[in-house]
């Protein structure tokens, strides 16, 4: 069974079942099957051989899920959009895809009404199953092709490491669709049969009814960046009489603090907690290990796991040449997980996928070694960082800055507290200073930007300098302005 089947599987058997719940609506594994079913055979109808991207722009409406699986189903994959994104971060990213159409809520809603059976088999192994945009160093997003090849090698992995108990799991949903961590809980929950557990936006924002919604949730597998276990754990009553069924919290995408993994271990004495490592390049995640107590007491910075079965992750120099356990490189990840490459970009794609022996491999442009057989991440090569679990190019953010008619130049540094960025901050030369302070400046520029890029990557501080410092060979001197914050 592929992992399309599996799902419908579920649809047959337990058709009243739920696959889906956010805010006060759900989805049955029936209606999930029968709907994109349905919206596969319009999809198919009405676009006949093209088979390009489906893009589904919404946030965790159960619709969503439907236009996923609707789409794959007819044959084509989809990109998933978050409403969080301001239109012209949109546009670009049907534009870049080239979507054959861009499907709301409301439409998969009207699309997907009638009854119908799916078109019979029309995805292959190696055909494309989403393409997920992350932020590009020259303020273009870049589109990351997934194919079901490495969807399914990835859950395979998820799954036998895990052992989720079939039909007897709620996943929490907390990573939006347009970012890959969502992937993990998604279709984990999907394959066992299991519930996925959405948090929206705006119960992030309302703390009080987060907890309360968390504490109704039953959630057993917890599936989070660190960053929103740390902001949790802020609160005192998070912990075991919360959310007694929690067996498991799964982090990926940013470093996970050994205080966070200590502290969750002793609120939740019933649970445990998984570090796991790896770029939407390589399907979610790459590597993986349990922090037990051991682990805990043993090392800090926290490891981030040994390599998936059937896929090779290596830590290699300048020259290409792979290093022994202990010396520092760049982490490789070759397997059947690492994806095809960026769409429509060969350029992007040569200059960080190669052929490693008879599998395909990516230069991940992270820092890190081996050490007792575990990978230790220590940083980036480039100038990419997280924060909050989003992954952003610093470049992205001052190119669209440079973009803006008052500025000249623009460098944008991350505001680094306990070793993990806590903000953003920009340092921008003005094309002409006009009457206006520097707080009347900086709202302008943060109201501009923010037409662009979405809320996350808006610089906190703005500074206004004449001129940037610069290095011995002519470059912003960016550890000078880091200094300077
Ligand atoms: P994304 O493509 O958004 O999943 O981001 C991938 C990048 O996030 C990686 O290349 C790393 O730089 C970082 N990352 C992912 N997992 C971890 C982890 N467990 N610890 C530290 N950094 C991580």
């Amino acid at each position: 069974m592929n992992l399309l089947e599996r799902i419908d599987h579920w649809g047959t058997v337990s058709p009243d079942a739920i696959a889906h719940v956010s805010d006060d609506r759900s989805l049955t594994y029936g209606e999930l099957c029968r709907r994109s079913d349905a919206l596969a055979l319009y999809l198919a109808e009405r676009f006949g051989d093209d088979r390009g991207p489906i893009a589904a722009l919404g946030h965790r409406e159960p619709e969503m899920l439907i236009a996923f699986l609707g789409s794959v189903k007819s044959g084509r994959p989809y990109v998933p959009i978050d409403t969080v994104f301001p239109r012209q971060r949109i546009d670009k990213i049907v534009a870049i895809s080239r979507a054959a159409m861009v499907l709301t809520p409301q439409e998969t809603a009207q699309f997907s009404a009638t009854e119908a059976r799916a078109p019979a088999n029309c995805l292959q192994r190696d055909d494309p199953f989403y393409i997920l945009f992350t932020s590009g160093s020259t303020g273009e997003p870049k589109g990351v092709v997934i194919s079901l090849a490495c969807l399914e090698h990835f859950i395979a992995w998820m799954l036998a490491e895990q052992k989720f108990l079939e039909q007897g799991e709620i996943f929490l949903n907390q990573a939006p669709f347009s970012f890959d961590l969502s992937v993990m809980d998604l279709y984990c929950s999907l394959a066992t049969g299991g519930t996925l557990f959405s948090i929206s936006r705006d119960l992030v924002a309302n703390p009080k009814a987060l907890y309360r919604t968390l504490g109704s949730s039953n959630v057993t597998t917890w599936v989070s960046t660190p960053s929103f276990a740390q902001m949790c754990l802020v609160e005192e009553k998070f912990g075991e009489a919360m959310l007694p069924h929690v067996r498991r919290f799964l982090f990926c995408g940013e470093t996970l603090a050994p205080q966070t993994a200590a502290l969750l271990l002793e609120r939740f004495p019933g649970a445990e907690v998984w570090n796991s490592y790896g770029p939407t390049e390589a399907t979610v995640a790459t590597t993986s290990v349990r922090i037990g107590r051991t682990i805990l007491e043993k090392y800090s910075p926290l490891p981030v796991g040994r390599p998936m079965p059937g896929t090779e992750v290596f830590v290699m120099n300048e020259r290409g040449e792979a290093l022994p356990a202990n010396k520092r490189g760049e982490i490789v990840i070759a397997g059947p997980n690492v994806s095809p490459g960026y769409l429509g970009r060969p350029d992007l794609t040569a200059a960080v996928f190669f052929q490693h022996g008879s599998q395909r491999a990516y230069r991940t442009g992270d820092l890190g070694r081996f050490h007792d057989k575990l990978l230790f991440f220590e940083g980036r090569i480039d100038e990419q960082i997280k924060l909050y679990g989003y992954r952003i190019e610093l470049g992205d953010i001052e190119a669209n800055l440079r973009a803006l008619s008052l500025v000249r130049d623009a460098v944008v540094i991350p505001v680094i507290k306990n070793g993990a960025a806590q903000s953003l901050a920009a340092f921008v030369v003005l094309s002409k200073r006009g009457e206006e302070s520097d707080f009347e400046l900086s709202h302008t520029l943060r109201k501009q930007l923010g037409e662009r890029l979405p809320n996350y990557m808006l610089p906190r501080k703005f500074v206004f300098l004449d001129a940037f410092p610069m290095t011995a060979n002519g470059k912003a001197d960016r550890a000078r302005l880091a200094q300077s914050l």
